[in-house]
């Protein structure tokens, strides 16, 4: 089977066998763009190589040798010749974008002999050897596992022995002598000599590339990205072009529109006389590719052509790696370019308009993820007074936190429960676990296009880069500006729209919604048929949810009315009552409180639904701790402290807490069960609601409430609370209005036996919605308190469970369970509206499983429902 696949026999349609890179230069090979020849050995040649214990199997290698032979003779070169010798890149390439995750080794073929070729070649030494030191580093890195610092260490040392500045200031006699050095730093932490083989060397890169599959930060970044580990990467095999040969000479990355705003100008940044990895790297600051029309008028109207035409090929942004070879431009990559989640916005939007899109496309391209971000904070501009530095603006949003200086110490100060600023020269891939544990990045060095820059916009944290006023000085844990001090532990805040480094911690203001977010959403309501509702308790949530385009309540927990200091002591009275009487009195002066709540809820939605559930906490959550009472009563008996009066009262609460106390709360007197006791706690509550209607109905607010039973297991339980419903509904509203209050009482369905027995649970009721909280919970035993903290995450972290269940649903378990319910629900009542108000709701993956098993609705926090809408649509398309 073929394991090497030519560029010129590729295409873009092979990108799970070529990987992105390979697929995308196959496809710019084919559309006749200027790329530097080579081959892509494909991902499953890498799984191959994983199966056999890590090893290039003898027929492979042939194939790559065959490959090589073909390359040779397409460039006039020959691999390890020492007059024309053809020189390579190794690079990884995987199916899913991971930049930076992995290695890369350039100028392979160089050694003793045809560096000597390249120079005679080139008329030029001292590239020639800076060429050759290169790759020496590069592989002493990458593939025999040498820690860099050794060679930066020996290059710094050089520069300062020549006076260098730059390293193109470097002589050609530094670049040999350094060269010695590398020699002797290689054999003395690996016991072996730089390979001198060509083909030794070829075969220990690709193996080193196939490697880099399973280094640490790229299975994080694919943990995080959710990108499964069995696709293996594939490595291209690609002709060296050199944008380090001097002033005619360059090497960049543009992106066809900006990545930060999404604005259709060319953007991108180059460095003259330098070789890919510098840009990247961000070990130089690079300018902007604006510069480049006045000094290569020439390459940057080709560069600008070949850009459109790329765009409009694959029909997205793109981001492409280029070089000037003596006046010639190659194209190294081109892949869909990443932005942040406003870019994307506008630039599916724009695309749209340029005809070039659907809206179907341009709404099933919006990663749900980047409306995380958008919905970002920002700062209070009021608050800014001590700017300390500005750098570029790499990813936007705010964040606030104490500065660091090192990754290890963002995740320690993290996990002790603080929030950092990560404050590196230049971040490298190998930081990656501190950007994940930081609020924002700041570094002094580097570009948009700096791997952490790009990083960082992908997981949608603020960043600031190249903020060269800025100079660390790590030996002391602090930052300087001119003679301004910052020190580790002090808190700043990063502003990553404007590129600003603000002293102190300033108040920072929520997203905002952008055009193209409405424009987005809009498209995305015509194509969806899943509704959107929201969770929401109060009728400020209520007007945020609408305004973010609820179309109803659907989960309104009426016991977080009863939190408010004004409310908690009626309510403990109505829990510490002795006897009903006493508790009538106590619900008397809550029915008032609870009514005026739910008029001003079905003001703010009016006419659409509102789901209201019934009470549902365990009662001695509103009573106060019982340690704090046990110790409390000692301090009065002991210490004769306090009134006779404050002794009783504390007994009396200590009697009543210890009455109320559960061994297992959550399995305990919860939900519909305590309305079964109490049941004049529920009859309360439905009163309040319906009178709330009628108030309303008198104002010509159209009402639709939903009354819903909590936690109910067995069909007896609803028959009880929907004849109590109905029961009070007339005794409030009477005949007339009750035309004008078309209310429904269905049920939560949040334990298993529910759902088992929807056949009869579903005869009392008008809807199902699914606490997939509660039914995660009892479906898997894991208690939601307990379990991620204990015992869950080992789980994920083992791969034992696909994702955390109480974040992702888990379709196969509690997902079927739900299914059930919904399929034999609707025989018995095919008019059953049915939903989800779990966590879930406001999840993608699981909304799209609610829209496959055709539910009516999701229900999520306000503030997810921008995401839950999109979703809702892309589920559909
Ligand atoms: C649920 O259990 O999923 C639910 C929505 O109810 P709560 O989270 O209030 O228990
Ligand atoms: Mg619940």
């Amino acid at each position: 089977q073929k394991q090497v696949v030519p560029f010129q026999e590729g295409n873009a349609s092979m990108k799970a066998l070529l990987g992105g890179k390979g697929a995308n230069l196959a496809e710019m090979t084919r559309a006749g763009l200027p790329v530097p020849p080579g081959f892509t050995i494909t991902t499953e040649a890498c799984l191959a190589f994983f199966k056999v214990g890590n090893r290039i199997s003898e027929e492979l290698f042939e194939q790559i040798a065959t490959a090589l032979k073909q390359l040779e003779s397409q460039k006039g070169q020959i691999f390890g010749d020492a007059n024309n010798p053809l020189l390579v890149s190794i690079r990884s390439g995987s199916v899913s974008s991971m930049p930076g995750m992995m290695d890369t080794i350039l100028n392979l073929g160089l050694n003793d002999i045809t560096v000597l070729g390249l120079a005679a070649l080139t008329r030029n030494e001292k590239f020639a050897y800076d060429c050759y030191r290169r790759l020496m580093q590069m592989f002493g890195n990458v593939v025999l596992g040498i820690e860099s610092y050794h060679f930066e260490q020996l290059l710094h040392c050089l520069k300062e022995k020549e006076g260098a500045l730059q390293d193109h200031d470097v002589t050609a006699a530094g670049w040999k002598d350094l060269i010695e050095d590398y020699k002797k730093c290689i054999l003395a932490k690996t016991g072996q000599s730089f390979p001198q083989h060509v083909y030794e060397q070829l075969r220990m890169a690709i193996e080193a590339v196939f490697k880099s599959w399973n280094n640490q930060r790229a299975q994080i970044y694919r943990k995080i990205n959710r990108i499964p580990d069995e696709q293996g990467t594939a490595v291209n095999v690609q002709s060296m072009v050199f944008g380090n040969m001097g002033g005619n000479c360059g090497t960049g990355v543009v992106f066809t529109r900006n990545p930060s705003t999404g604005e259709n100008t060319f953007f991108g940044e180059y460095l003259i006389n330098a070789q890919g990895e510098d840009v990247v790297a961000g070990i130089r600051t690079p300018l902007a590719i604006a510069a480049l029309k006045n000094e290569m008028p020439l390459i940057y109207e080709q560069l600008f052509q070949a850009s459109k035409q790329l765009e409009k090929q694959y029909k997205d942004m793109q981001d492409i790696e280029f070089t000037v070879e003596n006046n010639k431009l190659y194209l190294l990559q081109t892949r869909n370019g990443k932005r942040n989640a406003q870019a994307a916005l506008k630039i599916a939007v724009d695309l749209v308009h340029e005809g070039v899109l659907s809206k179907q496309e341009a709404v099933g391209r919006i990663e749900v993820s980047h409306l995380d971000q958008l919905l970002h904070r920002g700062i209070d501009e009021d608050a800014v007074k001590d700017v300390l530095a500005k750098g570029l603006p790499a990813s936007p949003g705010a964040a606030v936190g104490q500065l660091v200086f090192s990754a290890d110490t963002a995740v320690e100060w993290s996990r002790a429960g603080k929030t950092v600023i990560l404050a590196r020269m230049e971040t490298t891939p190998e930081d990656i676990h501190g950007v994940i544990a930081s609020e924002g990045v700041l570094t002094s060095r580097g570009g948009m296009t700096s791997h952490a820059a790009v990083v960082a916009r992908g997981m949608g944290k603020p960043c600031v880069c190249g903020c060269e006023d800025i100079r660390i000085v790590l030996d002391e844990k602090q930052m300087m500006v001119g003679n301004k001090i910052v020190k580790e532990g002090d808190w700043i805040t990063l502003d990553g729209a404007t590129g600003r480094v603000i002293i102190g911690d300033m108040p920072l203001h929520e997203a905002r919604m952008t055009n193209e977010l409405l424009v987005m959403l809009k498209w995305a309501d015509e194509i969806r048929t899943l509704k959107v509702f929201a969770n929401a308790d109060n009728p400020h949530d209520a007007g945020i949810a609408r305004q973010l385009g609820a179309e109803g309540i659907g989960l309104c927990r009426t016991e977080h009315m009863f939190f408010s200091s004004a409310r908690l002591p009626v309510v403990q009275q109505m829990i510490l009552a002795e006897d009903k009487e006493e508790r009538l009195k106590a619900l008397a002066q809550l029915l008032p409180m609870q009514q005026s709540d739910f008029e001003e809820i079905f003001n703010e939605m009016d006419g659409l639904p509102v789901t209201i559930r019934l009470l549902d906490p365990p009662l001695h959550e509103f009573l106060p701790n019982l340690e704090d009472l046990q110790r409390r009563q000692a301090q009065l008996m002991y210490d004769k402290e306090g009134s006779d009066e404050e002794r009783d009262e504390v007994a009396h609460l200590l009697r009543k807490v210890q009455a109320l106390h559960e061994a297992n709360p959550m399995l305990g007197q919860r939900g519909c069960r305590l309305g079964i006791v109490y049941p004049e706690i529920y009859e309360m509550q439905i009163e309040a609601i319906f009178r709330a209607a009628s108030g309303c109905i008198e104002n010509g607010i159209s009402v639709h409430p939903e009354i819903m039973i909590p936690l109910v297991s067995h069909a007896s339980e609803l028959k009880i609370f929907r004849e109590l419903v109905e029961l009070v509904a007339m005794q409030v509203l009477g005949k007339e209005k009750l035309r004008e209050c078309p209310y429904k009482v269905g049920t939560m369905i949040e334990v298993p036996r529910a759902a088992l027995t929807a056949r009869q649970v579903a005869a009392h009721a008008d809807f199902f919605s699914f606490g997939t909280n509660d039914l995660t919970q009892m479906t898997f035993g894991y208690s939601r308190d307990d379990a991620e903290g204990k015992f869950l995450t080992h789980y994920v972290d083992q791969k034992l469970l696909p994702h955390n269940p109480f974040q992702v649903l888990d379709t196969e378990g509690v997902g079927q369970l739900i299914d059930l319910a919904v399929n034999v629900g609707r025989v018995v009542k095919p008019s059953l509206k049915t939903g989800i108000c779990g966590e879930h709701g406001g999840d993608k993956e699981s909304i799209f499983f609610c829209h496959t098993i055709g539910l009516d609705y999701v229900s999520c926090s306000p503030y997810r429902i921008p995401l839950a809408r999109i979703a809702a649509a892309q589920a559909f398309i």
